[in-house]
């Protein structure tokens, strides 16, 4: 066994909160929503009001539609119109 490895912690490292400058260990610190390493006292969640709202489509249109016929503006062109 070597000399002094018993004092070696795995995932021991520490680190500093980005919000309040705390030692924490790295393990303990979060990633927040906006990108900081926060611990968990300055955990903020993230609001759901920023989240978007999920949306589909609403209908998906017909291949090779062709115009309504059935309306009151439609006339009927002949080749003697021409
Ligand atoms: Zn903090």
């Amino acid at each position: 066994m070597v000399e002094g490895s018993s004092s070696y912690i795995p995932g021991g490292t520490y680190g500093l909160c980005d919000r309040c400058a705390a030692k924490r260990r790295l393990r303990d610190l979060r990633k927040e929503w906006t990108g900081l390493m926060v611990c968990g006292s300055c955990l903020d969640p993230r609001p759901p009001e920023m989240t978007p709202p999920r949306v589909k489509a609403e209908g998906v249109p017909l291949p090779n539609a062709r115009p309504d016929n059935q309306n009151a503006d439609y006339v009927e062109i002949t080749a003697e119109d021409l």
